[in-house]
């Protein structure tokens, strides 16, 4: 179940400009996420936040995603590894998905980018 940033520090997420290759690549995260055992994933930013001027987050064309169950909101990086695996071979090659951390202790969340490749 694909689940929105909603934290009360924060802003809502709204999934405002997102292209249509994004969003199947989400569609198909979730699922991933599902047949990694985790309960789907966790929306934190598509063309909102702050990110480095040239990003794709602002044309719509990347999203940022952490992993959810009920009983562990915020898993350790080394939980992330084989959904990454896993959603980027299911994705392929036009897709980028890239585990990135922040801080002590670490903020761990998945990038994804549609960056097609030879085109
Ligand atoms: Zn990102």
């Amino acid at each position: 179940m694909i689940k929105l940033k909603t934290e009360p520090r924060e802003h809502r997420m709204i999934p405002m400009g997102l292209s249509p290759e994004i969003l199947l690549g989400l569609i198909v995260a979730d699922g991933c996420a599902v047949d990694c055992g985790w309960a789907g994933v966790r929306l934190t930013s598509g063309t909102d936040g702050r990110h480095n001027p040239k990003s794709k987050h602002y044309r719509g064309d990347a999203v940022d995603m952490t992993l959810w169950s009920r009983s562990n909101d915020r898993p350790e990086r080394g939980a992330y590894e084989p959904f990454v695996g896993r959603l980027q071979a299911r994705l392929g090659p036009d897709y980028d998905v890239v585990l990135e951390q922040v801080g002590d202790p670490p903020t761990v969340w998945v990038h994804l980018e549609y960056d097609p490749k030879g085109r």
